[in-house]
């Protein structure tokens, strides 16, 4: 599932869901199945790098955090640093939290999930979104297609599943293009949606949630050319390094793919952490500070469905059936 980008508007943040979808169970079973005891005793072992998004049902993401409390250890973006950089690897089980895009559903429901049990995470960043109000390009996109909005480069008639992997599989000025046609032929504008500004990282950062890098405007780098590449991170480096005081250290590719372009940026910039999407397990010590994995989960996963990816049983079975995550 790349970037479990969802292809619909959010709807407003649900404090609580009274019928969970079958979707947050699937794969449940997997908890008692034979395996599960060997995989769990191989994760104790090995470094979980939760990648969420938004949290949607605060109550099933807090029932995943007290689960983690009892089963793992919460650890920091920066002891992931300390290790790296003193070579000494993590303690067994340990599992850091981070979310890709922030919205404001991180301010709103994970922090004070978080801030309750003394979990530290990371948060990383679209930076031209700060401050302002509008969607996720992706959701964007999406409502204008379904409002009249045409481009050249799409299928007219497709779902919206297909209407995103063509966006994201065009060289990016095309894709910018797209987005344009599309704005410009809709009948209907898509809702505003508010963003975290400034002072919100700030307090995210105070309440140890760090802030990181997600590039300025989340293209697929890997179909940017060379100075486009260097301006999405550069520029979000820069933007985030006026609002908090300080240079970030760690970057989430967008989509979830490693690019050696962004790799080499990135060392230039002097980041210590990089992480993909690729739904698997690490070393406790990771080899390649800038492609750290990471296991994809959402806030509605059932507690028996989260136990079976932290194992790393889910991931494999995942793999075995062709579907590897975002990479
Ligand atoms: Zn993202």
């Amino acid at each position: 599932m790349p970037h479990s980008d969802s292809t619909t508007i959010s709807s407003p943040p649900q404090t609580t869901v009274p019928s969970p979808p079958p979707e947050r169970d699937r794969g449940g079973w997997l908890r008692f199945a034979p395996v599960q005891p060997l995989f769990r005793a191989r994760a104790a072992q090995r470094l979980a790098v939760l990648a969420y998004h938004g949290v949607t049902d605060p109550s099933s993401f807090g029932a995943q955090l007290d689960r983690l409390r009892r089963l793992a250890t919460p650890v920091s973006l920066q002891a992931v640093e300390r290790a790296i950089s003193e070579g000494r690897p993590l303690p067994p089980r340990s599992v850091l939290i981070t979310f890709d895009d922030a919205d404001r559903t991180v301010l709103t429901h994970a922090l004070p999930a978080l801030a309750a049990r003394r979990i530290p995470a990371a948060a990383f960043v679209i930076a031209e979104l700060i401050g302002t109000d509008r969607p996720f390009w992706w959701h964007e996109a999406a409502f204008l297609a379904r409002h009249g909005g045409q481009a050249r480069s799409l299928p007219s008639h497709g779902r919206p599943e297909q209407l995103l992997a063509r966006l994201k599989a065009l060289p990016d000025p095309d894709r910018r293009r797209s987005l344009h046609e599309l704005r410009v032929s809709a009948y209907r504008r898509p809702p505003c949606q508010e963003q975290l500004g400034p002072d919100d990282l700030r307090a995210l950062r105070a309440a140890q949630v760090a802030i990181g890098n997600h590039t300025l405007g989340h293209p697929c780098l890997s179909r940017c050319d060379d100075s486009t590449v260097h301006a999405e991170i550069a520029g979000a480096h820069l933007a985030l390094t006026q609002w908090l005081g300080e240079a970030p250290t760690a970057f989430a590719y967008p989509n979830g793919g490693f690019d050696p372009r962004a790799d080499s940026v990135l060392r230039q910039l002097g980041y210590r952490l990089g992480f993909l999407s690729d739904h698997r397990l690490g070393p406790r010590l990771p080899a390649h500070p800038l492609r750290i994995s990471r296991l994809q989960v959402d806030s509605t996963t059932s507690t028996r469905r989260f136990d079976t990816i932290l194992s790393g049983l889910e991931p494999a079975v995942q793999r075995w059936r062709g579907r590897p995550g975002t990479d």
